[in-house]
């Protein structure tokens, strides 16, 4: 087994990392590298669609393998000479962006493996978001070439969707929220199926561990080796047990891969539980508004919020526009 790690080491995320044996190979997620696009973009300022993916390649952005959508290419980008990669799926650990956010810019013969819960929160950050290149995760406009082939244009004809590989049992309410959406285009989806169904390049196991967001996945490949890939995983929240049971099943495995983010880090040990009773204690000591503004995709937070108005006889609004706030208007 082979090994390559094309972005996210000693870096928050960004993880695009190639395991291969026998030329057939996976990505343990392909997540957009912050700090990176943080030295050329911020909010608004960010590459120029149009041009696809020329600006996120010319910038190192991502890396320079052959493995993106032909419709992505403008006349003067030449993929060929980089090296051609046999891609047979994105193994995604959670939709969180730096884990997820340049897999929509990956050939779309690609299956996407995840967890059900993660498969939906793509579809629906795809149905709610513009048609950045970036967001086209879960389905995407296929694009055309204008003029002398260098600008591309979204096709007005239907979406593409990707095909998905379910990590546990799904319901056919997920095949039918990912086949279809709001408006007059329709999804030409790909296909849903149980992992067991699934021809991947090796027995891959996944499991449910604790994180912010609803749907994390960890892995364990098996191939000549086994590998444990954790994704983010934490030890404090609501679903800490899992977490427990994924490090005992990787006693075994010979590789393990695991965010580094916060292992180095001895002062952080407050549970969810000890933010809830902190910022309960705030909000009831509070005349007036209160605004809590935290990660927009920190699912467990928001329902820490949600139990915190409710307590106080206090109404949640939401700006979900660019970050989500929760914010508790006292009901007097
Ligand atoms: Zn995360």
């Amino acid at each position: 087994m082979k090994i390559t790690v094309y972005d996210g080491a000693a870096t928050i995320g960004g993880n695009k990392i190639y395991v291969e044996e026998n030329g057939r190979g996976v990505f343990l997620d392909f997540g957009m590298n912050f700090a990176k696009y943080g030295k050329y973009f911020q909010e608004f300022l960010t590459e120029r669609g149009g041009r696809s993916i020329h600006d996120l390649i010319h910038l190192n952005l991502i890396p320079k393998i052959d493995v993106y959508r032909k419709d992505l290419i403008p006349s003067d980008l030449d993929v060929s000479t980089y090296p051609k990669l046999n891609v047979e799926a994105v193994l995604l650990s959670h939709a969180h962006m730096d884990h997820c956010g340049n897999i929509g810019l990956l050939n779309e013969n690609i299956a996407i493996v995840a967890s059900p819960i993660s498969i939906a929160i793509l579809k629906a950050l795809r149905d709610a978001s513009q048609t950045k290149i970036g967001s086209e995760i879960a389905y995407f406009s296929p694009k055309a070439p204008q003029g002398d082939g260098r600008y591309l244009k979204s096709k007005s004809s239907n979406y593409v969707g990707r095909k998905f590989v379910c990590t546990s049992e799904f319901s056919g309410d997920l095949v039918d929220f990912v086949s279809s959406r709001p408006g007059t285009k329709r999804i030409e989806a790909g296909e849903v199926c149980h992992i067991s169904d699934a021809a991947l390049p090796f027995e891959v196991r996944s499991f449910e561990v604790d994180h912010s967001i609803y749907g994390a996945n960890a892995y364990i490949i098996y191939g000549d080796v086994a590998v444990s890939y954790t994704g983010d995983l934490r030890l404090h929240g609501k679903n800490a047990a899992k977490t427990k049971e994924f490090v005992k099943r990787s006693r075994d495995a010979r590789v393990l891969i695991i965010e580094g983010t916060r292992t180095s880090r001895e002062d952080v040990n407050e549970s969810e539980k000890t933010v809830f009773e902190n910022c309960l204690k705030a909000v009831e000591e509070s005349e007036r508004i209160v605004i809590a503004d935290f990660s927009p995709r920190n699912f467990e937070r928001l329902e820490t919020f949600l139990e915190i108005a409710k307590k106080n006889w206090k109404r949640a609004c939401y700006n979900a526009k660019r970050r989500l706030h929760a914010s508790c208007h006292r009901v007097r």
